[in-house]
Protein backbone atom coordinates (compact mmCIF):
# COMPACT_ATOMS: atom_id res chain seq x y z
CA UNK A 1 0.00 0.00 0.00
CA UNK A 2 2.97 2.64 0.58
CA UNK A 3 6.04 1.65 -0.90
CA UNK A 4 9.71 3.91 -1.02
CA UNK A 5 12.16 2.90 -3.08
CA UNK A 6 16.11 4.34 -2.38
CA UNK A 7 14.15 7.53 -0.89
CA UNK A 8 16.57 10.40 0.16
CA UNK A 9 15.32 13.78 1.52
CA UNK A 10 16.93 17.05 1.94
CA UNK A 11 16.39 20.17 3.25
CA UNK A 12 16.97 23.78 2.61
CA UNK A 13 20.72 23.71 1.78
CA UNK A 14 21.65 21.34 4.60
CA UNK A 15 24.40 19.21 3.78
CA UNK A 16 23.33 15.95 5.10
CA UNK A 17 19.99 14.86 4.18
CA UNK A 18 17.24 14.44 7.01
CA UNK A 19 16.82 10.61 5.83
CA UNK A 20 18.04 8.68 3.08
CA UNK A 21 18.17 5.13 1.54
CA UNK A 22 15.10 4.54 2.75
CA UNK A 23 13.39 1.55 1.05
CA UNK A 24 10.39 0.28 2.85
CA UNK A 25 6.74 -1.27 1.93
CA UNK A 26 3.92 -1.25 4.45
CA UNK A 27 1.60 -3.97 3.51
CA UNK A 28 -2.17 -3.37 2.92
CA UNK A 29 -4.08 -3.82 6.11
CA UNK A 30 -1.71 -3.83 8.51
CA UNK A 31 -1.04 -1.54 11.46
CA UNK A 32 3.21 -0.58 11.22
CA UNK A 33 5.22 1.40 13.86
CA UNK A 34 7.51 3.73 12.74
CA UNK A 35 9.60 3.97 15.70
CA UNK A 36 13.19 5.91 16.03
CA UNK A 37 14.56 8.51 18.41
CA UNK A 38 13.79 12.27 17.94
CA UNK A 39 15.28 13.72 15.37
CA UNK A 40 15.78 10.68 12.77
CA UNK A 41 13.22 11.23 10.25
CA UNK A 42 10.04 9.89 11.24
CA UNK A 43 7.72 13.23 10.62
CA UNK A 44 9.61 13.30 7.53
CA UNK A 45 8.74 9.68 6.32
CA UNK A 46 5.14 10.64 7.07
CA UNK A 47 5.53 13.23 5.50
CA UNK A 48 6.41 11.59 2.51
CA UNK A 49 3.72 9.32 2.40
CA UNK A 50 1.13 12.17 2.18
CA UNK A 51 2.82 14.55 0.04
CA UNK A 52 4.12 17.09 2.05
CA UNK A 53 7.28 16.22 0.96
CA UNK A 54 8.07 17.37 -1.18
CA UNK A 55 4.95 19.54 -2.68
CA UNK A 56 5.36 21.75 0.93
CA UNK A 57 7.72 21.69 3.81
CA UNK A 58 11.02 22.56 0.80
CA UNK A 59 12.29 18.94 1.36
CA UNK A 60 13.97 17.86 -2.26
CA UNK A 61 13.00 14.23 -2.39
CA UNK A 62 15.06 11.28 -4.63
CA UNK A 63 13.88 8.10 -5.19
CA UNK A 64 10.17 6.71 -5.30
CA UNK A 65 6.88 7.06 -3.11
CA UNK A 66 3.86 5.48 -4.16
CA UNK A 67 0.72 5.12 -2.39
CA UNK A 68 -2.14 2.79 -3.30
CA UNK A 69 0.16 3.28 -6.50
CA UNK A 70 0.25 6.84 -6.52
CA UNK A 71 3.55 8.31 -6.99
CA UNK A 72 3.55 11.13 -4.12
CA UNK A 73 5.76 13.41 -6.66
CA UNK A 74 3.33 13.75 -9.76
CA UNK A 75 0.26 13.82 -7.48
CA UNK A 76 -0.64 16.99 -4.88
CA UNK A 77 -1.17 16.23 -1.08
CA UNK A 78 -4.92 17.13 -2.17
CA UNK A 79 -4.88 14.73 -5.13
CA UNK A 80 -4.36 11.89 -2.04
CA UNK A 81 -6.57 13.04 -0.10
CA UNK A 82 -8.93 10.67 -0.63
CA UNK A 83 -6.37 7.96 -0.02
CA UNK A 84 -4.01 9.01 2.84
CA UNK A 85 -5.71 10.58 6.40
CA UNK A 86 -3.41 12.32 8.62
CA UNK A 87 -3.33 12.87 12.13
CA UNK A 88 -0.96 14.82 14.21
CA UNK A 89 0.33 15.14 18.32
CA UNK A 90 -1.86 18.07 18.89
CA UNK A 91 -5.90 17.33 17.66
CA UNK A 92 -7.19 21.14 18.92
CA UNK A 93 -4.43 23.03 17.10
CA UNK A 94 -5.98 21.77 14.14
CA UNK A 95 -9.66 21.50 14.89
CA UNK A 96 -11.67 23.85 12.81
CA UNK A 97 -14.84 23.76 14.37
CA UNK A 98 -16.43 24.21 17.53
CA UNK A 99 -18.25 20.70 18.03
CA UNK A 100 -17.26 16.97 17.79
CA UNK A 101 -20.30 16.37 15.61
CA UNK A 102 -19.29 19.19 12.93
CA UNK A 103 -15.77 18.06 13.18
CA UNK A 104 -16.36 14.82 11.87
CA UNK A 105 -18.67 16.05 9.35
CA UNK A 106 -16.23 18.95 8.46
CA UNK A 107 -13.49 16.82 6.55
CA UNK A 108 -15.63 15.39 4.02
CA UNK A 109 -16.95 18.76 3.22
CA UNK A 110 -14.31 19.42 -0.09
CA UNK A 111 -15.30 15.76 -1.64
CA UNK A 112 -18.73 16.60 -2.45
CA UNK A 113 -20.36 13.81 -1.30
CA UNK A 114 -24.52 13.83 -0.71
CA UNK A 115 -26.05 14.97 2.60
CA UNK A 116 -27.30 11.82 3.68
CA UNK A 117 -23.91 9.71 2.78
CA UNK A 118 -22.29 12.78 5.13
CA UNK A 119 -25.05 12.09 7.76
CA UNK A 120 -24.48 8.21 7.90
CA UNK A 121 -20.88 8.35 7.70
CA UNK A 122 -20.49 10.50 10.51
CA UNK A 123 -23.22 8.42 12.48
CA UNK A 124 -21.10 5.34 12.05
CA UNK A 125 -17.70 7.11 13.30
CA UNK A 126 -19.46 8.23 16.36
CA UNK A 127 -20.60 4.69 16.89
CA UNK A 128 -17.02 3.30 15.60
CA UNK A 129 -15.18 5.62 17.79
CA UNK A 130 -16.95 5.20 20.81
CA UNK A 131 -18.32 9.36 20.76
CA UNK A 132 -21.88 9.08 20.36
CA UNK A 133 -22.37 10.44 23.90
CA UNK A 134 -19.94 13.38 23.37
CA UNK A 135 -21.35 14.17 19.79
CA UNK A 136 -22.62 17.84 20.54
CA UNK A 137 -19.63 18.08 22.63
CA UNK A 138 -17.69 21.65 22.64
CA UNK A 139 -14.03 20.18 21.56
CA UNK A 140 -12.48 22.43 23.74
CA UNK A 141 -14.01 20.50 26.58
CA UNK A 142 -13.02 16.90 25.91
CA UNK A 143 -10.56 15.11 27.23
CA UNK A 144 -6.79 14.27 25.60
CA UNK A 145 -7.73 10.54 24.79
CA UNK A 146 -11.26 11.94 23.38
CA UNK A 147 -9.77 14.93 21.52
CA UNK A 148 -7.56 12.13 19.35
CA UNK A 149 -10.33 10.07 18.93
CA UNK A 150 -12.49 13.03 16.97
CA UNK A 151 -9.27 13.46 15.24
CA UNK A 152 -9.34 10.27 14.00
CA UNK A 153 -13.11 10.33 13.30
CA UNK A 154 -12.94 13.63 11.38
CA UNK A 155 -10.82 11.79 8.84
CA UNK A 156 -12.07 8.28 9.08
CA UNK A 157 -15.33 10.19 7.13
CA UNK A 158 -13.12 10.28 4.23
CA UNK A 159 -12.57 6.54 4.29
CA UNK A 160 -9.07 6.95 3.81
CA UNK A 161 -7.34 3.54 2.43
CA UNK A 162 -4.15 5.00 4.64
CA UNK A 163 -4.13 6.44 7.93
CA UNK A 164 -0.80 7.81 8.89
CA UNK A 165 -0.57 9.33 12.57
CA UNK A 166 2.25 11.36 14.01
CA UNK A 167 3.22 10.40 17.43
CA UNK A 168 -0.79 10.35 18.21
CA UNK A 169 -0.42 9.66 22.04
CA UNK A 170 2.05 11.94 23.12
CA UNK A 171 0.19 14.07 25.11
CA UNK A 172 -1.87 11.01 26.49
CA UNK A 173 -1.70 9.15 30.04
CA UNK A 174 -1.18 5.79 29.76
CA UNK A 175 -4.80 4.34 29.90
CA UNK A 176 -6.08 7.10 27.23
CA UNK A 177 -3.16 6.12 24.55
CA UNK A 178 -4.43 2.44 25.52
CA UNK A 179 -7.44 3.71 24.09
CA UNK A 180 -6.56 5.22 21.27
CA UNK A 181 -4.18 2.88 20.00
CA UNK A 182 -6.88 -0.21 20.48
CA UNK A 183 -9.22 1.81 18.14
CA UNK A 184 -6.38 2.05 15.48
CA UNK A 185 -5.82 -1.66 15.84
CA UNK A 186 -10.05 -1.99 15.59
CA UNK A 187 -9.81 -0.16 12.35
CA UNK A 188 -6.82 -2.26 10.61
CA UNK A 189 -8.91 -5.38 11.85
CA UNK A 190 -12.26 -4.62 11.02
CA UNK A 191 -11.87 -2.41 7.82
CA UNK A 192 -8.61 -3.07 6.36
CA UNK A 193 -7.22 0.54 7.09
CA UNK A 194 -3.56 0.47 6.71
CA UNK A 195 -2.06 2.48 9.63
CA UNK A 196 1.51 3.96 9.69
CA UNK A 197 2.31 5.28 13.13
CA UNK A 198 5.23 6.70 14.62
CA UNK A 199 6.48 6.84 17.66
CA UNK A 200 9.39 7.35 19.66
CA UNK A 201 8.12 5.19 22.82
CA UNK A 202 8.43 1.49 21.39
CA UNK A 203 6.98 -0.05 24.41
CA UNK A 204 4.15 1.64 24.58
CA UNK A 205 2.96 0.80 21.31
CA UNK A 206 4.47 -2.34 19.85
CA UNK A 207 2.04 -4.77 20.94
CA UNK A 208 -0.30 -3.43 18.87
CA UNK A 209 2.12 -3.46 16.02
CA UNK A 210 1.88 -5.96 12.70
CA UNK A 211 5.31 -4.86 11.54
CA UNK A 212 7.88 -2.12 12.86
CA UNK A 213 9.80 0.15 10.95
CA UNK A 214 12.94 1.27 13.17
CA UNK A 215 15.25 4.28 12.07
CA UNK A 216 18.07 3.54 14.34
CA UNK A 217 19.97 6.80 13.55
CA UNK A 218 20.34 9.73 11.04
CA UNK A 219 20.99 8.82 7.65
CA UNK A 220 20.96 5.13 8.91
CA UNK A 221 19.19 2.66 7.01
CA UNK A 222 15.64 0.72 8.49
CA UNK A 223 15.45 -2.54 9.98
CA UNK A 224 12.11 -3.77 9.24
CA UNK A 225 10.14 -7.01 10.53
CA UNK A 226 7.76 -8.37 13.25
CA UNK A 227 7.61 -6.57 16.59
CA UNK A 228 9.89 -9.13 18.01
CA UNK A 229 12.64 -9.09 15.87
CA UNK A 230 12.93 -5.43 15.83
CA UNK A 231 12.67 -5.74 19.42
CA UNK A 232 15.92 -8.19 19.54
CA UNK A 233 17.93 -5.37 17.61
P1 LIG B 1 11.55 13.00 13.84
O1 LIG B 1 10.11 13.05 13.41
O2 LIG B 1 12.10 11.59 13.90
O3 LIG B 1 11.82 13.75 15.10
P2 LIG B 1 12.04 14.84 11.61
O4 LIG B 1 11.63 14.20 10.35
O5 LIG B 1 11.10 15.82 12.23
O6 LIG B 1 12.42 13.69 12.68
O7 LIG B 1 13.42 15.57 11.42
C1 LIG B 1 14.57 14.96 10.79
C2 LIG B 1 15.59 16.06 10.52
O8 LIG B 1 15.11 16.93 9.49
C3 LIG B 1 15.87 16.95 11.71
O9 LIG B 1 17.24 17.27 11.67
C4 LIG B 1 15.02 18.17 11.47
O10 LIG B 1 15.56 19.31 12.05
C5 LIG B 1 15.01 18.26 9.95
N1 LIG B 1 13.76 18.85 9.43
C6 LIG B 1 12.51 18.32 9.56
N2 LIG B 1 11.59 19.06 8.90
C7 LIG B 1 12.26 20.10 8.35
C8 LIG B 1 11.85 21.21 7.51
N3 LIG B 1 10.61 21.42 7.14
N4 LIG B 1 12.84 22.08 7.12
C9 LIG B 1 14.12 21.88 7.50
N5 LIG B 1 14.55 20.85 8.24
C10 LIG B 1 13.65 19.97 8.68
P1 LIG C 1 -21.32 5.41 2.05
O1 LIG C 1 -20.00 5.39 1.34
O2 LIG C 1 -22.48 5.52 1.13
O3 LIG C 1 -21.35 6.36 3.19
P2 LIG C 1 -20.97 3.47 4.09
O4 LIG C 1 -20.51 4.61 4.92
O5 LIG C 1 -22.04 2.59 4.64
O6 LIG C 1 -21.51 3.97 2.69
O7 LIG C 1 -19.70 2.61 3.75
C1 LIG C 1 -19.53 1.93 2.54
C2 LIG C 1 -18.51 0.82 2.75
O8 LIG C 1 -17.30 1.38 3.29
C3 LIG C 1 -18.95 -0.24 3.72
O9 LIG C 1 -18.66 -1.48 3.13
C4 LIG C 1 -18.11 -0.04 4.96
O10 LIG C 1 -17.73 -1.28 5.54
C5 LIG C 1 -16.88 0.64 4.40
N1 LIG C 1 -16.34 1.58 5.40
C6 LIG C 1 -16.98 2.10 6.44
N2 LIG C 1 -16.17 2.92 7.14
C7 LIG C 1 -14.98 2.91 6.49
C8 LIG C 1 -13.73 3.56 6.70
N3 LIG C 1 -13.54 4.37 7.74
N4 LIG C 1 -12.75 3.33 5.82
C9 LIG C 1 -12.94 2.51 4.79
N5 LIG C 1 -14.08 1.86 4.53
C10 LIG C 1 -15.09 2.06 5.37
Amino acid sequence: MIRFEQVSVTYGDATAPAVQGIDLTVPEGELCLLVGPSGVGKSTVLNAVCGLVPHFTGGTLRGRVTVDGRDTRTHKPRELADVVGTVGQDPLAHFVTDTVEDELAYGMESLGLAPDVMRRRVEETLDLLGLAELRDRALATLSGGQRQRVAIGAVLTTHPKVLVLDEPTSALDPAAAEDVLSVLQRLVHDLGTTVLLAEHRLERVVQYADQVILLPSPGAAPVMGAPADVMAV
